[in-house]
């Protein structure tokens, strides 16, 4: 029998069912028994008179919680039952695989392990429907990325993750044995998608793996993660590239709320707020004068960069004043941005750049990147790099490259402010970490 799914039984009132799903409880009564039922569409209750069949009765006493079942039986209109008024009578079950017991963490309990042990058990802590949720908008989000940027004539590219030479800086950096050799692991697919403008692509995007060697224990920080980068051809500034992310967002946040916003309101207890366009914009050194104003104090190691607590700082500052959750903070200054970041040509100590923060946070990074050959190595030299490494790189720019920008944003930190989830192990559907690398 083809199975039905417990969102549509609804329409199958009076008919036999074949249900499949987790028993996420069982109520073994006195004369009746009472399976609840999950699939990734809901919940149902099916019923059982144990004085119907006493070996049938027995069975299900066996069953343990998170079984996986087949169940057959008939759908009757119920008005009692919470579950939408609906009761599927069991007639036949099928036990595909019976849960051990107990279960080593319970997904269902009040008072949730801690994260780590959570992280332990993933595929039971997934099990909630807040997470399945979760993943169900982190898939709409990705295809109302992709829709976006389709339609306004993007390529999809896959670039390579091993690495001959780091995109980035040394830092942060995985080597790997390459047979005779060492290779390192992307840090990001900035090369690569910048090759893509010296191949006339025009506009390109590509999701994928990212790889940071960052021993750092934060609520933000994962040593792989998925990276969402775009890069487009003749742009006049990174103007441009925040006037596309921005629309591009707004977009994404549309096609969420839409389908998924009630959804959301239901299981996170939060309103999806499409942002308006333009999002504020805030020149960094405006930005450093501004929390400055509100008495913070950013750490003098970091040298011109916005540490966490100064971004949730210009984040509340941002809300106040415009009643936004997104701020760009644009033109950062050299020494906090990579050699191929284009730099004001009035201002040399400004790049063309940005950083979006949402809600307080760090998502984005982008610029407008330096397509001329002479510049990039005079700015890769003056960031102390060896040129013969990256020469494949600088050639890029030498035979027709346009003037270009992208940026990139890390698919786990946009949930985080979708979703209003503070640690990033929550949004992620396996943590990798400097001490975590199973499961
Ligand atoms: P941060 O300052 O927060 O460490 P970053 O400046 O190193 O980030 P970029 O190199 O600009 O980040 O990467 C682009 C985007 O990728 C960031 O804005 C962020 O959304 C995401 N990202 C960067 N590093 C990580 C990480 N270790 N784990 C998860 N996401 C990350």
């Amino acid at each position: 029998m083809e199975r039905t799914y417990i969102k549509d039984l609804r329409q199958k009132i009076g008919q036999q069912v074949c249900l499949q799903g987790h028993l996420q409880t069982l109520r073994d009564q006195k004369k009746m028994q009472f399976l609840i039922l999950r699939d990734t569409t809901g919940l149902a209750q099916v019923a059982f008179y144990k004085p119907n069949d006493a070996q049938m009765a027995e069975r299900i006493s066996g069953l343990t919680a998170e079984s996986a079942l087949t169940i057959t039986g008939t759908v009757a209109d119920n008005p009692v039952v919470k579950l939408g008024g609906l009761e599927v009578q069991l007639e036949t079950l099928t036990v595909e695989n019976l849960a051990a017991s107990p279960l080593p963490i319970d997904p269902f309990a009040e008072t949730l392990p801690a994260i780590d042990i959570r992280l332990d058990w993933r595929y039971l802590d997934l099990r909630r429907a807040q997470n399945l949720l979760l993943f169900q908008a982190q898939t709409l989000a990705e295809q109302a990325m992709r829709e976006y940027w389709l339609q306004n004539r993007f390529i999809e590219i896959h670039s390579p993750k091993i690495m001959g030479t780091p995109s980035e800086s040394g830092a942060e950096l995985f080597t790997i044995d390459y047979f005779d050799r060492k290779a390192y692991l992307a840090q990001s697919p900035q090369f690569y998608k910048q090759m893509a403008m010296a191949a006339g692509f025009d506009r390109v995007f590509e999701i994928g793996p990212v790889f940071r060697a960052d021993p750092s224990f934060t609520s933000r920080h994962m040593t792989e993660f998925t990276g969402v980068d775009m890069e487009m051809s003749w742009i006049e500034s990174h103007e441009d590239v925040m006037a596309f992310q921005e629309r591009w967002l707004q977009y994404t946040y549309q096609r969420v709320k839409d389908e998924l916003g009630d959804a959301i309101a239901q299981l996170f207890g939060r309103e999806i707020v499409v942002p308006s366009v333009p999002f504020p914009r805030i020149p960094m050194a405006e930005a450093v004068r501004i929390l400055k104003e509100r008495g913070y104090q950013l750490p003098p190691e970091k040298k011109g960069d916005i540490d966490p607590g100064g971004e949730r700082e210009l984040g509340a500052y941002v809300k106040e004043t415009f009643g936004h959750d997104f701020v760009f903070v644009t033109d950062w200054p050299i020494a906090v941005r990579p050699f191929y970041h284009m730099r004001h040509p009035d201002n040399p100590g400004l790049t063309r750049s940005y950083d979006l923060l949402a809600s307080g946070l760090e998502i984005t990074t982008g610029a407008q990147r330096e397509h001329r050959v002479a510049v990039l190595e005079k700015q890769a030299l003056e960031k102390g790099l060896h040129l013969e490494p990256i020469q494949f790189y600088l050639d890029f720019f030498r035979y027709g490259c346009p003037p270009h920008g992208g940026f990139g944003l890390g698919l786990s930190r946009l949930l985080m402010v979708m979703l209003g989830i503070n640690n990033i192990r929550e949004t992620v559907y396996l943590f990798r970490g400097p001490t975590r690398l199973n499961p």
